[in-house]
């Protein structure tokens, strides 16, 4: 019996900005949208065995979105979160806000001029992914 994939991750939840237009009104807003930030494990869990080992070592990091729609900042009513957007690879999320940005807007905020980024050299994932999940 093949271990449940949620063995070989920590889950932790997690709130990301998202913006939708509104079917109905046709107006775009900002919405808090709660996912899930799945994180892989140091190792794999008791009780897996070598295919499990194997499938543990192609997994790597996800958000899963878990609300599934929204209410209308401007009309009120309900509508559904394109679903195409429920899942994200952690090491897809190079480029969309994060942790560093955050900071880079508190230093910001609080007066210090941001240089500017140099340009990262572009390297294939095997050697950008990071292999024990994010601190
Ligand atoms: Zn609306």
């Amino acid at each position: 019996m093949p271990l449940d994939e949620r063995a070989f991750f920590t889950d932790r939840p997690e709130m990301r900005p998202g913006r939708f237009t509104c079917p109905r009104c046709h107006r775009a807003g900002d919405y808090s949208i709660k996912w899930v930030r799945r994180v892989k494990k140091d190792r794999p869990p008791q009780g897996a065995d070598e295919h499990d080992r194997a499938r543990f070592a192609k997994l790597r990091d996800y958000l899963l979105r878990l609300d599934e729609e929204v209410v209308c900042k401007a009309c009120g009513k309900k509508f559904e979160i394109p679903s195409q957007h429920s899942l994200l690879f952690v090491d897809q999320l190079a480029g969309l806000p994060n942790d560093e940005e955050l900071e880079a807007e508190i230093r910001a905020a609080s007066g210090e001029t941001e240089p500017d980024a140099p340009a990262k050299p572009t390297l294939p994932p095997r050697f950008t992914r990071k292999s024990s999940g994010w601190k």
